[in-house]
């Protein structure tokens, strides 16, 4: 009799199980909101926790971005964002460690500013513009200027990184500026950072990496090029790769590895400190806890220490703003830009505002009709390389004389709303539907185990 409760019991158990797996699937399997433009980028910051996937090139060059605390995932579907500039962080603030465990209350920008349990993939940064004022801890990086439990794979950037602090501790990354416990993958980076502390009285915590500034961040298949300036009156912790590798919070004895990587460039510093320690290396500045893996990597790096304290250290230093331009044009494989040279000294060029490719579109498809509220969408395929592209299309201006024209066109768009409000229905459907098949399983079961419960215990009684 028991057995036989038992079995009951089991075969119903694993029926629940079941009923459960199959619900996370459902979650799981929601398709990423799908990104065409510069305002559905902005939208993120509204739902930080979604899923996104990036259908459309987007220049940012009109926009300033408030880097977003993200913890959804972000594909960028080897699309590329543009002209990223970023003047402030983000709201929260996170705990970041010095070499001594002290601990900092700390501010962040980058695309986003905490990224955790997060994920970005495929995503390509192009004439990346971060330049932050601050006077808390702070720390700046392209993707990100925190990551925790987060995964950053297959992303290009190139950019043009700078902080100037008042404070005691801060950091500026090529990829990420603090973090730990996630993995930067098959990313490169070719980024000009530069770090200025403007205050002599703080013996401050200065961090720079060519991939990150400090933390524990596993790298694998990257490769780096960094031209980096770091003026500090404290401890310097400069990298071609990591500032410095500390394991956060003390105690912790994660395992990680850095392997396969490549750095080139050079860092230009001064530390401003009698008592020096001067960290610059190829790869990792400081190792505060080497419970890492290291192979397969190589360097060309060149540390440059400078010993005038006087002035701080830039890419440049003409100061007549005077510049040459030349526009290159975008192509169907690379975006547009143009090269500044200085005319003072006719050595210093930069490579700024990046444009869009340059396709041919001879018949574009519109996607979603325009209103008079709205901006529409369309689609056109290019005829040279049948690269996808979307562009939007403005909102519709009121004309008296087309108006047949018009409520043909609008037609078809009510009736694809009509259609889309009838998915929602149905998924909103199958969702209750599985919420109630859940409940009355949990109900039963729980009638079940009474059930049980009471046999045993009368059986029991009897056999005294
Ligand atoms: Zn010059
Ligand atoms: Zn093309």
């Amino acid at each position: 009799m028991k057995r036989k409760i038992l079995n009951i019991l089991l075969y119903f158990s694993i029926l629940l199980f079941l009923v459960f797996v199959n619900k996370s699937t459902v979650f799981a399997q929601g398709e990423p909101e799908k990104i065409y433009t510069v305002k559905d980028l902005l939208k993120i910051a509204d739902n930080p926790s979604g899923d996104y996937i990036l259908m459309n090139d987007l220049d940012l060059k009109d926009v300033e971005w408030t880097p977003v605390d993200f913890t959804g995932n972000f594909d960028g579907n080897n699309h590329a964002i543009l002209n990223l500039k970023i003047r402030s962080t983000s709201e929260s603030t996170r705990t970041t460690y010095d070499g001594n465990y002290k601990t900092y209350d700390t501010y962040f920008a980058g695309l986003f500013g905490v990224l955790e349990d997060a994920s970005v993939k495929n995503l390509t940064l192009m004439g990346v513009d971060v330049n932050v004022q601050k006077e808390e801890p702070c720390f700046i990086g392209s993707i990100a200027g925190f990551a925790e439990r987060s995964n950053i794979e297959n992303c290009k950037i190139d950019g043009t990184l700078r902080l100037d602090v008042k404070c005691k501790m801060f950091g500026v990354g090529g990829i990420v500026g603090y973090g730990g416990d996630g993995a930067i993958t098959e990313t490169s980076a070719i980024v000009t950072l530069i770090c200025i502390d403007h205050d002599r009285e703080n013996r401050d915590e200065q961090f720079m990496g060519g991939a990150y500034s400090a933390g524990y961040l596993d790298v694998d298949k990257c490769s780096i090029k960094i031209d980096g300036y770091d003026s500090d009156h404290g401890y310097v912790h400069d990298g071609g790769l990591v500032g410095m590798y500390i394991l956060y919070p003390l105690g912790n004895n994660y395992a990680g590895y850095i392997n396969n990587t490549r750095v080139e460039g050079m860092i230009t510093f001064f530390e401003d400190n009698t008592d020096r320690r001067a960290y610059c290396k190829d790869f990792i500045g400081e190792v505060m806890n080497w419970t890492y893996e290291y192979v397969g990597n190589s360097s060309d790096f060149t540390r440059n220490e400078i010993k005038d304290y006087s002035k701080d250290l830039l890419p440049h230093y003409c100061e007549g703003n005077d510049y040459s331009k030349e526009v290159i044009e975008g192509s169907c494989d690379d975006f547009g830009f143009t090269v500044y040279t200085c005319n003072e000294c006719s050595e210093y060029k930069v490579k700024a505002d990046y444009t869009l490719k340059n396709h041919e579109i001879s018949n574009w498809e519109t996607v979603v009709e325009p209103t008079f509220e709205e901006e529409g969408l369309a689609k056109g395929i290019c005829d040279r390389c049948q690269s996808e592209v979307y562009d939007i299309l403005p909102v519709k201006e009121e004309e008296i004389e087309e108006e047949s024209e018009v409520i043909e066109e609008v037609l078809p768009l009510e009736e694809e709303n009509a259609l889309e409000q009838g998915e929602a229905k149905t998924e909103e459907k199958d969702e209750k539907a599985l919420g109630t098949l859940l409940v009355t399983g949990l109900v039963i079961s729980l009638g079940l185990v009474v059930a049980i419960a009471t046999v045993l215990i009368r059986g029991r009684r009897k056999k005294r």
